[in-house]
C-alpha cells in the first residue's frame, strides 16, 4: 500500500507503509540501515529489493535521487557470502566520482559484516596503487568504471570468475556509449555465464532497453512506462529567454538574488566551463568547476570541496549530469540549455534527491534551445514557465 509519508530529508514523498524489516534482511544490514537514518524504503526499493535478494534479474527505471543506489549495495550484500580469494559482485559506473559514491554506500552498509571488502577501481589513479592493492587483497566487491577494470583484467591482477553479481550502474548511458559498450562486453564475458544481473538508470528508451535485455535473463523489469512519472514533485522548474550575450549578466544576478545551500551551474562544454567559472571568480563568486578531462587529484579535490560544504557554487559539464548525490544542492541553472531531454532530467535531479525541495532554471538563447525545452515539457507532461520576477525561497528551500 502507498502512503504518503514526511520523511526526515524533505517534503512528501510516495513510499511504502512497510519497513524494512518487511525485507527480511540481514541483522547486520538492518543495523546498518538503522545508521544511515533511513527510516522506509522508497517505491523503487520496495519494489525491486524483494526481487532481487531472490537473486532475479532486474531492469529497474527509477526517478533520479530515489534510492536506486541503496537497491543494487542492499541486495548484493544480503546475498553476499564472503569467500577469502574470491571477488562476488562487481559494479560498472560511467564515472569515477560515481564508483566513488557507489563504493561508499557498500562501505556504510557493510559496517557490521566485517567479512565484507569493497574497493574502487577507476581510471585517473596510477594503476599500480590498484596492481599492489589487489596483490595484497582480493575485494569481495568491486566498484569501477569499465576503463581501469578492463585493464586490470586484462593483466589477469582482477578475476571475475567467481563473480555471482553484476550491476550496471546508470545502464543507458554505459551500453550507449560505443567504447563503453565494448568494454562492458568483455568484462561481462570475462564473468560465469551463471551469476544475477541487475541494471539501473533514471532513463530508458525502448531502444536501449532492448540493448540491456541482451545481457539480462528473463529480468524483471521495473520501468516507468508512463514518462510522465518521472518528473520530481519538489522541483520548480523555469526558463529564462535570453541573448546568448545576457547570459553572464543574468547568471550574476541570479547568484546574488537566490537563496541557495548550493548550486550547480551545466555548461555544455569543457572550455565553457573553464571560461565561466573564471569570470565568476573575477566577479568575487567563489565558484569552483569540474570536468571530464581535469588532472584527477584536481577532480577529487574539487568534488570533495563540494560534497563537504566548502564550495557552494559548482560550474560543471554533463560529466556530472549523472547520478551525483549531493544532499544540500537546492538549485541547478542550466546556463547552457542540454543537448537532450534525457539529459534535462539527469541534471535537475541533482536538486531535490529523495523528496527534498529544489529550483532549476534553464537558459533558452537559441532556436535549438527552445525545442530541447518544448520536447522536455511534452514529454514529461511538465509546464515549464518563465521565471517570475521574484521567487518565494520558501518553494525552493
Ligand atoms: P538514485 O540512484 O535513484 O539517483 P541515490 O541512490 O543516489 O538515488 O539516493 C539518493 C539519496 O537518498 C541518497 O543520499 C541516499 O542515501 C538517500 N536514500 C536512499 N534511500 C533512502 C531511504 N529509504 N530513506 C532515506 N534516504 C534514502
Amino acid at each position: 500500500m502507498t502512503r504518503f509519508f514526511l520523511l526526515r530529508r524533505g517534503s512528501y514523498v510516495g513510499i511504502h507503509s512497510s519497513g524494512f524489516r518487511d525485507f527480511l534482511l540481514k541483522p547486520e544490514l538492518l543495523r546498518a540501515i538503522v545508521d544511515a537514518g533511513f527510516e522506509h524504503p522508497s517505491q523503487v526499493q520496495h519494489e525491486c529489493i524483494p526481487q532481487a535478494i531472490m537473486n532475479a534479474d532486474i531492469l529497474c527505471q527509477g526517478k533520479a535521487g530515489m534510492g536506486k543506489t541503496a537497491v543494487f549495495v542492499l541486495s548484493t550484500l544480503q546475498t553476499l557470502e564472503p569467500v577469502e580469494g574470491e571477488t562476488h559482485v562487481v559494479v560498472l559506473c560511467p564515472t569515477r566520482e560515481l564508483a566513488t559514491q557507489a563504493c561508499e554506500e557498500f562501505v556504510r552498509f557493510s559496517k557490521y559484516l566485517p567479512a565484507v571488502s569493497v574497493v574502487a577501481l577507476y581510471g585517473g589513479v596510477p594503476v599500480k596503487t590498484h596492481r599492489d592493492l589487489l596483490a595484497t587483497e582480493t575485494p569481495s566487491v568491486v566498484v569501477g568504471t569499465p576503463g581501469r577494470i578492463m585493464q586490470l583484467l586484462k593483466e589477469d591482477r582482477l578475476k571475475l570468475g567467481s563473480c555471482k553479481a553484476f550491476v550496471l550502474d546508470e545502464c543507458d548511458k554505459m551500453l550507449n556509449t560505443d567504447d563503453m559498450r565494448a568494454q562492458v562486453q568483455n568484462i561481462f564475458q570475462k564473468t560465469p555465464k551463471s551469476k544475477q544481473v541487475l541494471m539501473f538508470t533514471a532513463t530508458l528508451s525502448q531502444e536501449n532497453k532492448e540493448l540491456c535485455k541482451k545481457f539480462l535473463r528473463n529480468p524483471v523489469e521495473v520501468c516507468i512506462d508512463d514518462e510522465t512519472k518521472l518528473v520530481l514533485h519538489g522541483l520548480q522548474q523555469h526558463y529564462v529567454k535570453l541573448a546568448e550575450n545576457e547570459k553572464n549578466r543574468k547568471l550574476n544576478d541570479l547568484l546574488d538574488s537566490l537563496e541557495f545551500n548550493q548550486v550547480i551551474i551545466f555548461t555544455k562544454s569543457v572550455s565553457r566551463c573553464i571560461q565561466l567559472n573564471k569570470l565568476l571568480n573575477d566577479c568575487n563568486f567563489p565558484s569552483i568547476n569540474v570536468y571530464g578531462n581535469m588532472p584527477q587529484e584536481e577532480r577529487d579535490k574539487k568534488f570533495k570541496l563540494f560534497r563537504d560544504f566548502q564550495a557552494r557554487i559548482l560550474v560543471a559539464t554533463d560529466m556530472f549530469a549523472r547520478g551525483i548525490d549531493v544532499e544540500r544542492i537546492n538549485v541547478v541553472i542550466n546556463y547552457d540549455m542540454p543537448e537532450s531531454s534525457d539529459t534535462y532530467l539527469h541534471r535537475i535531479g541533482r536538486a531535490g534527491r529523495f523528496g527534498t525541495k529544489g529550483l532549476a532554471i534553464t537558459f533558452v538563447s537559441s532556436d535549438e534551445d527552445v525545442n530541447v525545452l518544448n520536447n522536455v515539457q511534452e514529454r514529461f507532461l511538465v509546464n515549464i514557465t518563465e521565471l517570475p520576477e521574484e521567487i518565494d525561497a520558501a518553494a525552493y528551500m
